[in-house]
């Protein structure tokens, strides 16, 4: 897969990139991230990339012909599943958008910041926007992190242990049971008998029930969905 990230910050991804499991991807050569500094796409001579709004003096809108020549650019060398911009008023980021999303082969996020973007490139160059949830960011880049970072990692190869991703909450529709490791007791607080019992059967149904359990509780939206099921 191919990522294309159009932003005025391209130094905010450092660290989420180059750490851990998105790292591990770029190494393997599962995936390719690229990032576009929008300023190098201006055609002003200061490159501006940002202008007063029509009508209302407070806060700055991202103009329309440096993400279109960026766009442009990236569109005359291959074909993109999607061109995404991330904004607060988007689809909701979930597990099902992640997933489907792990089958594209190229796609480009667009990062807003100020205001945000000229409504023209929402009309006319995007194809689909994204929101990491109802609160507002300064701009687009953590929410593309975190967006490539959930879509990263349900690629095949990226995690070492296949099943690890398909086990994680959401994926069948449950929060993940509880996990605990070594020491089997401290400060006499022990592990749950039946991890130790070696027992797959036992252990498999306890995992399931406190999956169950936990769902209910803490997402009873979740689990009403499952009952109907
Ligand atoms: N005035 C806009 C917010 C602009 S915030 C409004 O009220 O809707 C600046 C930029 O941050 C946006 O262009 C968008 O790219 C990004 N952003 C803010 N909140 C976000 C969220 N919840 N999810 C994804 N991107 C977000």
């Amino acid at each position: 897969m191919r990522i294309d990230i159009i932003t005025i910050f391209p130094e905010m991804f450092e660290g989420p990139f180059t750490e851990s499991i998105i790292k591990r991807a770029i190494q393997k050569g599962i995936v390719e991230i690229h990032l576009h500094n929008l300023r190098d796409y201006s055609n002003d001579k200061h490159n501006r990339v940002d202008d007063y709004a029509f009508s209302s003096g407070a806060g700055m809108v991202m103009m329309i012909e440096p993400v279109d020549n960026c766009i442009s650019h990236l569109k005359s060398e291959r074909n993109y599943d999607e061109v995404i911009y991330m904004s607060p008023d988007g689809e909701l980021l979930t597990q099902p958008l992640a997933n489907r999303m792990s089958l594209y082969e190229n796609i480009i996020i667009l990062c807003g910041h100020y205001k945000g973007i000229d409504e023209r490139i929402r009309e006319h160059l995007i194809t689909k926007e994204i929101s990491i949830g109802d609160y507002v960011l300064s701009g687009g880049e953590l929410g593309a992190a975190v967006l490539t970072d959930s879509i990263v990692r349900l690629i095949p190869g990226v995690l070492n242990d296949e099943t690890s991703a398909l086990s994680d909450s959401f994926q069948s529709g449950l929060v993940s049971p509880p996990v605990y490791t070594r020491p089997r007791e401290y400060k006499g607080w022990a592990v749950p008998e039946v991890l130790l019992s070696g027992n797959d059967k036992l252990i498999n149904d306890w995992k399931l029930q406190q999956a169950m359990e936990r769902t209910k509780v803490r997402r009873p939206e979740m689990y009403e969905i499952l009952k109907k099921k």
